[in-house]
C-alpha cells in the first residue's frame, strides 16, 4: 500500500506539475496530511480521499474533472494509461476528444458536447474511447460545479469501463438477429424483412417472391448419424443456398430444418421454377459430413406479392401451404401457390383421417402388375402395387397417401399388411412366379424389419426367392453400419432385392458395389426422356446394364409404355420391362387365370410416347371482343391446347384465355373442327413444379384494380379477326 508514501512526498512539498502523475487523492491527502491530527473532521475526510483512492486504484472505477471551458484538469492516471497517454499529458485536452463522436450505430455522438454547453448533469452515458487501439466502452457520469457566486467553474465525474456488457449486448442483438448455426438471417430478422420490404414495394407496385423451402429425410440424418452431424450438414445447406440467392440478408433459416428465401422484383414464373429447381437439385447432391456420406432432399413452396399476398403473414401462410403440396406430390419438388390448394390441404387432412382405419374397413388391396423378359414377352413375377378405394371418392393413388401414411406413422401396419398378403397371394400361385413388394425407407430404417418378413414368410410357407423387396435408393442415407446391417439380414433369410426407381434420386453408381441386389429397377422418367432426340439417357441406361451385367444383377424399364420405347428398351439390352405395353396391375382373381404354365403377354400399345401433352379437363374462359366464353381445355402442352365450347372458330382467330387467377394467355386458334379447337399460345407456359402447366406471369392485381377503376376494361391485347361464331 503507497498511501504513505504519497503523503511522505506530499510532505516533502513536491512541485504541483507532479500531480497528475500521482493522482488527485495522493495529492490531497497530501494537503490534508500536513494539517494531521488537527481535528476528527479532517480524519474523516482523510478516511474519505483513502477510500477513494482505493477505489480507484482497484480499476473499478475512475474520475475527472473539467474546468469551465471543459478542459480536463483531473483524470485517474490508470485510465489515462489504458488510454494510452499519463494523466499529465491528458491535462488540458477538452473530455470531448476522450471519446469518439460517433455512437455504435455510426451515427454522430452529439449527446455529450450538448450536454456540456447546457451545463446539465448526466449519468452513465455510453462512450467510445478516441484513442488508436482502444476499443473500450466508458459509461460516463458528470455533475456541473458552481462557485459561491452560482457562476460555472467546470464538471466532476466518474467513468467505469462497460466494455463487458456492451460486448454482450451487442452480441446478444447479433443473436436476435442471426441464426447462431449458419449463420443466416433468422425468423425474426427475414420476418421484419419482409414486412418492410411488401410495405415499400405495395407503394411502389412491385412484385416479391418468396421461397420456403423444407428438407426431406433430415430428421432421418439426426437420428441415424447423430445431432452434431446433423448440424454440420444444416451449415453446409446454409453455403449451398448462398451460392444460388447470393445476397446473404435474403436467405433464413426459420429453424429445425426449415428455410426462407426473399426474391424481390422476380414474378416470372418460368424464372422462379427454374431457380427453386436448382436449389433441388444443388441440396440434393451428397454431403459428406463427419466422414460419412449422406444424402438428403429438399421442397420449396413459391408464393408470389402482390398476386399470393400482400402481406408478409399472407404470403408465408401460402408458400407454406404450396410447401405442404410439394410435399404431398412426392418430395424433391416445387410448388406454386395456387387458391385450390386451400381444398388440397383439407383433402389431405381428411385423406389422412381416412387412412387411419382404411384397413380395418377392407378398403386396402392389391393388384400385381406382371415384370415380362424384353426378349421372350414371358412373364417372370409380378410387382404387388397397394390400391386403396374410397366409398365416396373411387381409388386413390399410392404415390398421394403412402407420403401421408409415412408422415402419420402409418406405413408400418399398411406395409406390414402389404407383405403378408402378397406372401398369402403368391403362396397360392401354382408356379413358382416371383411377387415383388414395395419397401418404404421408414420401414427399412427399422430393425424389425427382417423379422416381419421371417415371420410373413413362415407364416404363409412361401420359399424366400419368391420374395423381392423393392427399396429406394433414399435408403442410403449415410454409409451407416445400420444400412449394412439390414441389407445382410434381409439377404441371409434368403429373399431377393431390387433397387427401385433409379434415376430419380441422387443416382449413384457406387451402391451397386457395395449393397447385394439382385436388380436394378430404372425409372420412368428415365426410359421416357431416352427416347427424346438428342438425350444422352440412352447411353446412361447402356451403361447402367453393362454394370448390372458385370454384377450379375438383372434389369427392369418400368413405365413402358409404347411400341417405341420398348423398342428403344430392347436394344440397349434391358433384361425385364415393366409396363401399360404389357399389362397394368391386375387382381388375384384374374392372375390366377394365367399362372398355370408358361405366362407370355403380346406387347401392346401406341407406337410412339407423346411426352408433352396431358389430358385433362378443365374449366376456363375464352375472352374475345369483351365477350367471355366458357370452354373446356381438353388437351394441353406448353405450347398449344386443344379447347371444346365454342363453335365453327375460323383459323387465325385470336383470343386471350383466362386460366384464372389472373393468368391469361394470347392464343390463335390453328385448327378448328366444329367444337374443337386447336390453338398456338403467343407465349410458352412453364411447370408448375407438379407435373402440371402455368402461365409464367400474371395479370398483377394491381392493373386489375385499376382497370376496374377506370372505364377502360383490362389491359388486354386487340383481336384482328372479327367472328361471327359463338358459343356452342
Ligand atoms: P413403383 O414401385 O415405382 O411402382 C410402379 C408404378 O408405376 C406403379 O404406380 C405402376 O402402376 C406404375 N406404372 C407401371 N407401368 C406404367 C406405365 O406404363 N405407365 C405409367 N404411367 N405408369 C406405370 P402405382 O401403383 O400408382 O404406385 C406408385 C408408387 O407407390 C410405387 O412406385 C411405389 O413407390 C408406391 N407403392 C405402391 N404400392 C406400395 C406398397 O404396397 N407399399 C409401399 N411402401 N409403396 C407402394
Ligand atoms: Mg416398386
Ligand atoms: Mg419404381
Amino acid at each position: 500500500m503507497d498511501v504513505p508514501s504519497r503523503m511522505d512526498s506530499g510532505e516533502r512539498g513536491d512541485d504541483v506539475a507532479d500531480e497528475g502523475q500521482r493522482g488527485f487523492f495522493g495529492l490531497l491527502g497530501s494537503r490534508i496530511g500536513k494539517q494531521r491530527g488537527d481535528t476528527a473532521a479532517n480524519l474523516h475526510t482523510y478516511e474519505a480521499l483513502l477510500l477513494l483512492q482505493n477505489y480507484e486504484e482497484s480499476g473499478q472505477g475512475w474520475f475527472w474533472s473539467t474546468d469551465a471551458k471543459g478542459q480536463l484538469t483531473y483524470i485517474t492516471d490508470s485510465v489515462a494509461r489504458l488510454m494510452g497517454r499519463t494523466a499529465g499529458t491528458l491535462l488540458g485536452t477538452a473530455l470531448t476528444d476522450l471519446f469518439l463522436p460517433v455512437d455504435s450505430h455510426g451515427e454522430r455522438q452529439r449527446t455529450l458536447p450538448f450536454l456540456l454547453t447546457k451545463q446539465s448533469k448526466f449519468d452513465k452515458l455510453p462512450l467510445r474511447s478516441a484513442f488508436e487501439g482502444d476499443d473500450r466502452w466508458w459509461a460516463i457520469s458528470g455533475r456541473p460545479q458552481f462557485d459561491g457566486g452560482g457562476k460555472f467553474t467546470g464538471y466532476r465525474g466518474s467513468g467505469t469501463d462497460v466494455t463487458t456488457q456492451r460486448r454482450s449486448a451487442e452480441d446478444a442483438s447479433r443473436l436476435a438477429l442471426y441464426d447462431s448455426l449458419t449463420g443466416l438471417a433468422n425468423r425474426f430478422a427475414i420476418s421484419k424483412k419482409l414486412d418492410t420490404t411488401l410495405a415499400a414495394f405495395a407503394q411502389q407496385q412491385r412484385s416479391c417472391a418468396i421461397m420456403l423451402l423444407d428438407l426431406d429425410r433430415f430428421k432421418q440424418v439426426n437420428d441415424t448419424l447423430g445431432h452434431p452431424a446433423g448440424d454440420a450438414l444444416l451449415k453446409q445447406v446454409a453455403e449451398r443456398l448462398l451460392k444460388i440467392v447470393g445476397n446473404k440478408e435474403m436467405v433464413s433459416r426459420l429453424g429445425g430444418d426449415e428455410f426462407q428465401i426473399i426474391l424481390p422484383d422476380i414474378e416470372d414464373r418460368g424464372k422462379l421454377g427454374d431457380m427453386a429447381a436448382d436449389i433441388i437439385a444443388s441440396l440434393s447432391q451428397p454431403y459428406s459430413v463427419e466422414g460419412s456420406r449422406c444424402i438428403i432432399g429438399a421442397s420449396v413452396g413459391v408464393a408470389i406479392a402482390p398476386f399470393d399476398g400482400l402481406s408478409s403473414d399472407d404470403l408465408v401462410r401460402n408458400a407454406d401451404l404450396a410447401l405442404y403440396a410439394a410435399k404431398g406430390n412426392g418430395r424433391g419438388r416445387f410448388s406454386f401457390y395456387s387458391s385450390d390448394l386451400h381444398t388440397a390441404a383439407e383433402d389431405r387432412r381428411a385423406l389422412e383421417d381416412d387412412l387411419r382405419d382404411a384397413l380395418v374397413r377392407g378398403e386396402m388391396a392389391l393388384v400385381y402388375q406382371p415384370v415380362v423378359n424384353s426378349k421372350s414377352n414371358m412373364v417372370s413375377g409380378v410387382e404387388a402395387l397397394i390400391r386403396w378405394t374410397r366409398p365416396d371418392r373411387g381409388v386413390i393413388s399410392p404415390s398421394l397417401f403412402i407420403p401421408i401414411a409415412e408422415e402419420a406413422g402409418l406405413i408400418w401396419k399398411i406395409g406390414e399388411w402389404v407383405l403378408r398378403t402378397a406372401c398369402e397371394d403368391a403362396a397360392s400361385w401354382p408356379g413358382d412366379m416371383r411377387v415383388a413388394v414395395n419397401v418404404s425407407p421408414i420401414q427399412f430404417a427399422n430393425a424389425d424389419l427382417p423379422k416381419i418378413v421371417a415371420k410373413a414368410l413362415a407364416a404363409t410357407g412361401l420359399a424366400p426367392d419368391r420374395l423381392e423387396l423393392e427399396i429406394t435408393e433414399s435408403v442410403f442415407l449415410g454409409d451407416t453400419a445400420e444400412t449394412a446391417h439390414m441389407f445382410k439380414a434381409l439377404k441371409d433369410l434368403g429373399v431377393r432385392l431390387a433397387l427401385d426407381d433409379f434415376g430419380t434420386g441422387y443416382s449413384s453408381l457406387a451402391y451397386l458395389q457395395s449393397a447385394p441386389f439382385d436388380k436394378i429397377k430404372i425409372d420412368q422418367s428415365f426410359v421416357r426422356d431416352a427416347t427424346i432426340p438428342g438425350s444422352r439417357n440412352g447411353a446412361i441406361i447402356a451403361a447402367i446394364v453393362a454394370l448390372a451385367e458385370a454384377l450379375e444383377m438383372e434389369t427392369t424399364a418400368e413405365g413402358i409404355e409404347s411400341l417405341d420405347q420398348l423398342e428403344l428398351i430392347r436394344k440397349l439390352n434391358v433384361s425385364h420391362v415393366q409396363g401399360y405395353v404389357y399389362s397394368r396391375g391386375v387382381p388375384q382373381a384374374e392372375l390366377l387365370e394365367h399362372t398355370e404354365g408358361a405366362w407370355t403377354i403380346k406387347p401392346a400399345g401406341p407406337a410412339r410416347q407423346r411426352n408433352d401433352r396431358f389430358s385433362l379437363f378443365r374449366k376456363v374462359g375464352a375472352i374475345h371482343d369483351n365477350h367471355r366464353y366458357a370452354v373446356v381445355i381438353r388437351n394441353l402442352s406448353a405450347t398449344g391446347a386443344f379447347i371444346e365450347g365454342l363453335l365453327d372458330v375460323p383459323v387465325g382467330t385470336r383470343f386471350v384465355i383466362d386460366f384464372g387467377e389472373g393468368q391469361l394467355v394470347t392464343a390463335t386458334v390453328r385448327r378448328s373442327m366444329k367444337h374443337q379447337q386447336g390453338v398456338e399460345f403467343e407465349q410458352t407456359m412453364v411447370s408448375d413444379g407438379n407435373g402440371g402447366l402455368c402461365t409464367r406471369h400474371r395479370v398483377s392485381p394491381y392493373l386489375i384494380a385499376a382497370a376496374t377503376q377506370s372505364t377502360s376494361a383490362l389491359a388486354l391485347p386487340s383481336f384482328t379477326t372479327t367472328s361471327d361464331w359463338k358459343a356452342a
